[in-house]
């Protein structure tokens, strides 16, 4: 799961990591007049999205008035944003986060990864921050350090030293850097997470160290440890994504209108090959789970026939665990449930296969059998279009 930059910058403020002054967060239908914008100024108002580039594509913004900081927190909230990380989709501004902007003298980059190949987290870190590390790692290489971590240990002080010393991090700033990039494993580890990133990491007109960006990715496979995380919003997942996670769908929207449902995640991933191979697009990838009863199967129509996009449904399952005229029933029974006002396509296959195929046959319901994966794929394909 992706955490905003100000949910990552709550982390932070936890783990004192020295970060700007916040002013307040609004969401859509917010008032601006609800940030506390005292002092002197400036502010920084910032796009609160899932994509760096922000700078580039007006999501961050410095205002020298309290009501310059405001308008545009008001004109930013709401706003359609795509940047170089948005893969030409534009993503709407549903928060925007002020806080006390500072002075800049020096930007670096700094994050903890999971190195695969070491099998280890790894810092990464550059005196070059601010910009793309993609672009960096790709034309100047030697420029960004590599610190593998012990896992058991953290970052051991010598370590952050060194790191420190290549950085040529001022003498002042010394102590704090060393401390933050302790800080910054410890995250890593406590929260079981992919990423830890800031970039930029300032040093201030001022002379101080202050983390100006955040961006933490935490392991799903790992949520279950950490309640407060699990209980947190997933902002990358689609309304029906979160609903289907809710009732315990593994469920992912795709752009096609072919609804699949189906038991088992390799099988259905075999599905939305066969239907790509047929000439059509799956609009989701979803696994009703290995048992299918019918409140699953019930669940699962509801989630896909959510999807507007959806011209026509393919069934496919596999009755191993649970047979397949427990299955067909299980079918019949969710369709009175649910109105399913698509073409139904459904291919059946394993133990009690001709029981199951003939209580479809005798339901009335209104849908199409197939005997393959290939004549169901193709017919749901034709069905759609
Ligand atoms: P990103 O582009 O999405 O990664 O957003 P960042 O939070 O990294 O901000 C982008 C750039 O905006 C930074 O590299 C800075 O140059 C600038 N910026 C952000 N906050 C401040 C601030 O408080 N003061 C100044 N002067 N510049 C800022
Ligand atoms: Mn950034």
């Amino acid at each position: 799961m992706k955490l905003l930059e100000y949910e990552g910058k709550e982390i932070f403020g936890r783990y004192k990591i020295p970060i700007q002054k916040l002013c307040g967060v609004i969401k859509l239908g917010d008032s601006p007049d609800k940030l506390r914008l005292e002092g002197p100024g400036p502010w920084v108002v910032k796009a609160q999205v899932l994509a760096g580039g922000r700078g580039k594509a007006g999501g961050v913004k410095l205002a020298k008035t309290p009501a310059e900081a405001r308008e545009l927190a008001g004109k930013m909230l709401g706003m359609k944003m795509a940047t170089h990380q948005t893969q030409g989709k534009a993503l709407t501004v549903g928060e925007v986060l002020v806080e006390e902007a500072c002075e800049i003298t020096r930007e670096i980059y700094i994050s903890v990864v999971m190195d695969r190949k070491e099998s280890c987290p790894a810092i990464i870190a550059s005196a070059e921050g601010g910009m793309s590390i993609e672009e960096l790692a790709h034309s100047h290489p030697e420029k960004i350090i590599k610190v593998p971590v012990d896992v058991e240990a953290g970052l051991l002080d010598y370590e952050a030293r060194q790191l420190a010393f290549d950085l040529k991090i001022p003498q002042n700033n010394f102590r704090d850097f060393t401390r933050l990039a302790r800080q910054m494993v410890k995250i890593f580890i406590d929260l079981d997470a992919n990423l830890v990133e800031i970039n930029p990491l300032v040093i201030t007109g001022d002379g101080r160290l202050v983390a100006i960006d955040s961006k933490i990715v935490t392991d799903d496979n790992a949520l279950f440890r950490h309640k407060d995380l699990a209980a947190k919003t997933d902002h990358e997942a689609s309304g029906i994504e979160r609903e289907a996670k809710a009732i315990g769908i593994n469920y992912i929207g795709l752009d096609g209108d072919i609804g699949c449902m189906v038991n088992g995640a390799g099988l259905a991933m075999a599905t939305l090959d066969t239907v790509k191979l047929a000439g059509g697009d799956a609009a989701n990838f979803l696994d009703v789970g290995g048992g299918a009863s019918v409140e699953q199967i019930t669940d699962a129509f509801q989630i896909i026939l959510r999807d507007p996009k959806v011209k026509t449904v393919l069934v496919n399952i596999f009755g191993g665990i649970m047979k397949c005229d427990n299955i067909a029933s299980g079918v019949v029974e969710a369709s009175r449930k649910v109105k399913i006002g698509v073409p139904l396509i459904v291919r059946l296959e394993g133990t009690n296969v001709k029981e199951g195929k003939a209580i479809l046959a005798r339901s009335g319901m209104k849908l199409e059998q197939a005997d393959s994966l290939w004549e169901a794929a193709q017919k749901a394909v034709k069905a759609a279009k």
